[in-house]
């Protein structure tokens, strides 16, 4: 698999970068950050209803992605904010899967083979075992409905009543998945930390992915995203930060970028300063290509 003549070695690094003016424009702006790797949002991430995409929308982004050499695992498509797989109303969760159905239908139609999405809330209502059975439940429900398509369950933070902070958590989904070819895990670094996982030295790193490997199993990383963190360890709280500007600081991201475990999958910067984008992923490149001289 190591190829060093390839100057981007055998990590797929980009950003969560703006769909606006159609999904084809996505692969164009990843590619002026030099990126080989993108996320994107297939539609308006903050509306339930969407406009089908168009045949000509479709073909320009499967253009594009020939054109600039993305395939479809270098490539990140993330859910509606507004979903809620695991809620605990039938109307709501109904509503929430019929959305996520039409973003995995999306995904379909450009190619793509991976849709990554937040677990869900429990919302007071219901216990953390039945929310997170009602999400396992919404994946089988998704994956009979539409072919091909991997879900993708991001760690959270733990803000609120959101579940999917606990690598316990995203075991109990997986294993009421009954599709387990078609069911991943995204680890946000931000997320993970704000959860309460150090990742802010070498050894905490190896203990935090070691407990990872135990509780899920790195064979289940389908992607990660690779953000610094305001907040302390441990805070429950999602705030993004700039790589090396924050709590978790520079040491997390050189050990992923140089251990071959994160080989091979998208890893999508959500930083909050685009303008450091292309810097960012110029320091990533440079510890992997270090790491496989
Ligand atoms: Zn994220
Ligand atoms: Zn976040």
């Amino acid at each position: 698999m190591t190829n060093s003549k390839n100057r981007y070695g055998n990590k797929f690094i980009g950003a969560h970068v703006s769909a606006a003016g159609g999904v084809e424009n996505a692969p164009l702006r990843a590619r002026e950050i030099d990126a080989n790797a993108f996320a994107l949002f297939t539609k308006n991430q903050r509306q339930w209803v969407a406009k089908p995409l168009e045949a000509k929308s479709i073909s320009a982004f499967k253009a594009n992605c020939q054109m600039l050499g993305f395939a479809p695992e270098q490539i990140l498509p993330h859910d509606s904010y507004l979903i809620n797989l695991g809620a605990p109303e039938e109307e709501k969760r109904e509503k929430s899967r019929l959305a996520f159905i039409d973003e995995m239908e999306r995904c379909r139609q450009l190619g793509l083979t991976l849709l990554n999405f937040h677990p869900g809330s429990h919302l007071n209502q219901i216990s953390e075992q039945e929310c997170l059975a009602l999400i396992a439940q919404s994946i089988n429900v998704a994956h009979q409905a539409v072919p091909d398509v991997v879900a993708v369950i991001e760690n959270t933070a733990g803000q609120g009543t959101n579940l999917g902070w606990k690598f316990e958590h995203l075991a109990e989904i997986i294993d009421q998945v009954e599709d387990k070819e078609r069911v991943g895990v995204c680890l946000d670094t931000c997320h993970t930390f704000a959860a309460g996982y150090d990742l802010t030295s070498v050894d905490a790193c190896e203990h935090t992915f070691a407990e990872f490997e135990r509780v899920v199993g790195m064979h289940y990383l389908r992607a990660m995203h690779l953000n610094d963190s305001k907040v302390d360890l441990g805070s429950k709280v999602d705030r993004h930060q700039a790589l090396g500007k924050g709590a978790i600081g520079w040491s997390c991201f050189e050990y992923i970028a140089k251990d071959r475990r994160f080989d091979s999958i998208p890893l999508i910067l959500e930083t909050i300063e685009p303008d450091l984008w292309a810097e960012e992923i110029r320091a990533l490149r440079e510890f992997h290509l270090q790491s496989i001289d």
